[in-house]
């Protein structure tokens, strides 16, 4: 009997797959080709179309298929320039790998989206990847800026600080937006936790997407609640359940007993209910 096959989308534009295969150590191991006729000569800027062979492979980590570690392989190709002197070769620039990065695109998401309300050590022990890998994926992002264009509407932020480096006071922001259908992107990694650097990302939302945020879900630190009372003063401001609770833990007893009756008294039963399944308001 012919197994059936399975067909796993690679959420990659302008590929085919010329084989998917697993190594000795069960890892899935898809052969890619980029299906681009030509690209951009790095010299003049023109579409070049001469081609000019392929470089060594390349194998990148990508999202994981069925709960195995999944690799992506391929040659990138090159193309020559007929105009420039000296006629010469540039790499294809391709849409599912930066530079030098042992990742694709869509696996330096899955990580960064997995700090949220987590730590590099802890994705990296989920993950079994090296601490240094979560790290390079955050520091590849913060250099990029959010293409706004692709993005119709937010319905809240979340901002949550992650520790760098292990042992060192060296913080940076992770930004995520919920979508009006729930899901959760990654919009930006800011280089830093004060309130000038959020306030200022804050303010580079265009107006269209910035008016519908309905809230800002964040840790309490408290430059980002002054950040977004400053930039988004008409955003809910939320705390997260995890950092709520973190407080707890780290809070005494009594003191926790305390809050909890405060909140009972503020806020009607079903909200007090609500509070403990899900966030609550700050304010
Ligand atoms: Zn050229």
């Amino acid at each position: 009997m012919r197994q059936k096959d399975v067909t796993i989308p690679l959420g990659i534009p302008d590929v085919q797959v010329l084989e998917t295969s697993t190594n000795e150590r069960g890892e899935i191991v898809i052969t890619i080709e980029s299906t681009k006729q030509g690209t951009r000569c790095r010299k003049c800027g023109k579409w070049i179309t001469k081609s000019d062979g392929v470089d060594e492979w390349v194998t990148i980590r990508h999202l994981p298929a069925f709960g195995r570690r999944t690799y992506l392989r391929y040659r990138p190709k090159r193309y020559q320039c007929q105009d420039c002197e000296g006629q010469p070769t540039t790499t294809e620039i391709l849409e599912w790998q930066e530079n030098n990065s042992p990742h694709s695109f869509a696996y330096d998401n899955h990580l960064l989206l997995q700090l949220v309300n987590s730590t590099i050590e802890d994705v990296s022990v989920k993950e079994d990847i090296a601490y240094d890998k979560v790290a390079g994926a955050l520091e590849r992002r913060l250099a990029t800026k959010v293409d706004w264009t692709v993005i119709a509407e937010v319905v809240a932020l979340g901002m949550d600080e992650i520790a760098l480096r292990k042992g060192r006071k060296d913080y940076i922001t992770l930004v995520t937006g919920r979508l009006a259908d729930g899901e959760i992107i990654l919009l930006g990694v800011l280089a830093g936790h004060e309130k000038a650097e959020v306030v200022d990302f804050l303010r580079s939302i265009p107006p269209r997407i910035a008016e519908k945020i309905q809230a800002v879900c964040c840790d309490l630190w408290e430059a980002y609640i002054q950040a977004v009372r400053e930039a988004l003063s008409y955003a809910r401001l939320v705390a997260d359940r995890f950092h709520v609770a973190k407080h707890y833990y780290e809070a005494a007893d009594q003191e926790r007993k305390r809050e909890l009756n405060r909140l009972k008294k503020v806020l009607s039963k079903e909200e007090y209910k609500l509070g403990t399944i899900a966030p609550f308001l700050i304010r």
